[in-house]
């Protein structure tokens, strides 16, 4: 598999006096592939992210993105319109895209036929992240870039995200808090713990390494 994008020793704090969110971070992203991040709190994965959707520059180290790769990003806060229907939203954002997936076709990765007619304020957490989801694979991203996408949702709404996830063609990153949940739904996983990671390897490797072993009792059950 080609690497899309080469992480390469990339280093960040937020301020000269801040300590390093970031230290020494080295990885590839593969084509195709659904790559975890994965750590406790402030592990440095909601940072990671924000570099490689390019809202950051790395302090040191480099991030080499292959050509023309047009990034997806779950939106949690804003960017849709409250007062209308889903529908209504994806149609708006549709007109924006040259390429756009159809309602259809979207239906199709992401399952809106139950929500499509309700306003984004009626809608339960595991619906609007359906919904969330739908928006960020519209534009057809080759990455698309999920940050803790799963939180707050039941176990059955977590399920169902998954299966959706899994179903979006193209590469994947997404980070968690849950070992369970990596191991579900990722090919790899990098593993991050104060700023640093300490490996990136399959689910089932990366549970075997004993930094990691005292965090596989966090899981999303
Ligand atoms: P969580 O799982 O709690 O979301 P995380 O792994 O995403 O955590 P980050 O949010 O990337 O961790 O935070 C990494 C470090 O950077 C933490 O020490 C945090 O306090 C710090 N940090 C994050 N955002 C900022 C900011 N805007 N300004 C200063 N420091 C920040």
């Amino acid at each position: 598999m080609a690497d899309l994008v080469k992480v390469e020793d990339v280093s960040f704090r937020y301020g000269r006096d801040e300590e390093y969110a970031l230290q020494n971070i080295t990885f590839s992203v593969r084509e195709g592939e659904i790559l975890g991040i994965v750590g406790p709190n402030g592990a440095g994965k909601t940072t990671l992210l924000s570099l490689l959707e390019g809202l950051h520059q790395p302090e040191s180290g480099r991030i080499i993105a292959a050509p023309n790769l047009r990034t997806g990003i779950l939106f949690q806060v804003n960017g849709y319109f409250d007062n209308l229907s889903v529908f209504e939203n994806i149609d708006m954002f549709q007109s924006m895209y040259h390429n756009a997936y159809d309602f259809e076709e979207l239906d199709r990765i992401v399952d809106l036929e139950d929500i499509k007619g309700k306003k984004v304020t009626e809608l339960s957490g595991g619906q609007r992240q359906r919904f969330f989801l739908a928006l960020s694979v519209l534009n057809r991203p080759d990455i698309l870039i999920l940050d803790e996408p799963t939180t707050g949702l039941d176990p059955n709404a977590r399920l169902m995200l998954w299966n959706l996830i899994r179903k979006v063609t193209g590469t994947v990153i997404v980070t968690s808090h849950y070992m369970d949940e990596v191991e579900n739904l990722c090919d790899r996983v990098c593993f991050v713990d104060k700023g640093r990671l300490f490996a990136v390897d399959s689910p089932k490797k990366l549970i075997k390494l004993s930094h990691v072993k005292g965090y596989v009792t966090f899981s999303c059950k």
